[in-house]
């Protein structure tokens, strides 16, 4: 290389790092006309974060992680517009939520392309799930106002009661596989109640990250009441060690619980863990065999099998196991797999290509220890797709029954009683949600009391809805989302007494 050329090239290095670091620090401007153009990676100290589209397997975007600096500064923001984000009345923030659920509708489609662009999820459910988020925030405008209402209490004073006071900024962890919904659902009741939220959100979906930071400003929330951290866990980490978040919102894996509950608990912070599942669907003899099976296939594949309350082990009695299976086969068949971006898709590819090399380890040990696989095709070679499949004779120890299976496979337990069926429900480190179907619903509520888990659908599958408060029990977490209970997670309950 001559060295008009090197020095041509040196300055278009610099100046595509300036850009990057301009983009990481910047939130996502029109995002309606984002570009997915294909970016080589850029080297620098502070590392990239990449976004990649699963069913392409092209890189869409690079961005430049954000300098301890520049998290500082606005940390240092958000403070700043926290006191007076505090002081206004409930009725006053509630006014921007309304309007976030308008942005969220009229730019529907594009921050469903963006989801399914980035992480895979069919079209059709991202459209639902950005229409969900808007329905988050219509329940929360209409309801913050009457849970946040001081209660007032009889005593002997003459005036006690409880006031609901914000507590500060609160870093929302979050993953990438409903990624509006889990970030919408942290932090609008965290804002409605006074707070304000810096979101750390997956590495894998930052163009998502800064659509969102977007969304709440195109509402015309006050600067930095919700702001995106473009950075690594460490530096969420560092967050909680160096006091500068008031209290932490995680929704994630095990491991990413362990270790920031540790910091959270070492630093005495407010926290909310939602974290992984292995929902139990209990099939009685007496239910509807054709409905549940059908119900279980969908329960199943929801999120292309990356949902943590996907149904992920099928507990079935004896007498209707066979007509189950069939149907659940049935109804598999019947789904479309393919490109996300077709109205007509079911499935999608998977997020990440570690998570399908994770199901392919899990079914390599199903199929060692013994168990019978029946797989359906794959439909295409390029994209991070794997071929949803049904494991008969699971046995105990086996991966599919133990860990959490993040993706398409669906072990099959067959139980000889209601005895042996809760046993089986139960024998898991986990306990979020689970599912019971018989055409007896009082014999599925006294089995509902038996089965340890922070939720029970009774002939339906598990899912979420704003009115409903959302969390597991045992390690699959501490805390509520949703309804009145997630809102009060992040507030002071605090008692005023006043005496003469
Ligand atoms: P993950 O790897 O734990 O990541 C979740 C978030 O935590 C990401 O932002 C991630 O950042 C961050 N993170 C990971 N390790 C961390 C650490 N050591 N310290 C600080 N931050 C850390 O989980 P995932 O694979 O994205 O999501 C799937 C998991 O989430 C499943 O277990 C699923 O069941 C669970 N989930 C639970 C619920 C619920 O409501 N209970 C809902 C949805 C998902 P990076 O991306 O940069 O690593």
């Amino acid at each position: 290389m001559n060295k008009t050329a090197s020095k041509k090239s040196a300055k278009k290095k610099t100046s595509t790092k300036r850009t990057a670091r301009k983009r990481a620090a910047s939130p996502a401007r029109g995002v309606k006309n984002m570009k997915t153009t294909t970016t080589k990676r850029m080297k620098g100290p502070a590392g990239v974060i990449r976004s990649v589209n699963p069913f392409t397997e092209e890189v869409m975007n690079e961005l430049m992680v954000m300098s301890p600096a520049e998290v500082g500064a606005i940390i240092a923001r958000s403070r700043e517009a926290f006191a007076s984000w505090r002081d206004k009345t409930v009725s006053e923030r509630v006014y921007y939520v309304k309007q976030l659920a308008g942005v969220l509708r009229a730019e529907k489609r594009n921050y469903a392309e963006l989801i399914t662009k980035e992480m895979g999820k069919p079209i059709k459910d991202a459209l639902a799930e950005v229409e969900k988020c808007a329905t988050l925030c219509d329940y929360y405008a209409g309801n913050a106002a009457r849970f946040l209402t001081s209660e007032m209490v009889e005593t002997e004073a003459k005036k006690s009661y409880v006031a609901f006071e914000p507590l500060g900024i609160v870093l929302a962890v979050e993953p990438w596989n409903f990624p509006f919904w889990q970030v919408f659902r942290a932090a609008v009741p965290a804002v409605s109640a006074g707070n304000v939220v810096v979101l750390k959100h997956a590495s894998n979906v930052p163009m998502t990250a800064l659509a969102i930071e977007d969304a709440f400003r195109k509402a015309g929330f006050p600067e930095n009441v919700f702001r995106t951290l473009l950075i690594d866990p460490p530096a969420a980490v560092k967050l909680i060690d160096d006091d500068l978040v008031d209290a932490v919102a995680l929704t994630g894996s095990n491991r990413a619980g362990e270790e920031i509950g540790a910091h959270a608990g070492g630093k005495i912070k407010k926290l909310v863990l939602e974290l992984g599942g292995s929902d139990p669907f209990i099939v009685l003899d007496d239910a509807d065999v054709e409905k549940a099976g059908r119900t279980a296939a969908n329960a199943r594949m929801v999120n292309s099998g990356q949902s943590c309350i996907a149904a992920k082990r099928f507990i079935v009695m004896e007498s209707v196991a066979e007509e189950f299976t069939k149907h659940f086969i049935a109804r598999l068949r019947e789904m479309k797999i393919g490109d996300p971006m077709d109205e007509t898709t079911d499935i999608g590819p998977l997020a990440r290509k570690d998570i399908r090399d994770g199901l392919k380890a899990q079914l390599r040990d199903a199929k060692l220890k013994g168990a019978k696989i029946v797989e359906l095709p794959q439909p295409l070679s390029k994209g991070w797709f794997f071929a949803p499949c049904v494991v008969l004779k699971p046995t105990p120890g086996m991966k599919v029954l133990t860990d959490e299976v993040f993706g398409p496979i669906a072990p099959i337990v067959v139980v000889k009683n209601e005895d042996e069926a809760v046993r089986a429900a139960n024998n898991t480190e986990y306990g979020l949600g689970a599912a019971i179907w018989t055409k007896d619903t009082a014999r599925a509520e006294r089995l509902s009391r038996r089965i340890e888990a922070g939720f029970v659908a009774i002939n339906d599958m598990v899912r979420s809805d704003p009115r409903l408060p959302f969390g597991g029990v045992k390690k699959s977490g501490v805390g509520r989302e949703l309804s009145h209970f997630g809102i009060l997670e992040f507030v002071n309950i605090k008692t005023v007494v006043v005496k003469e």
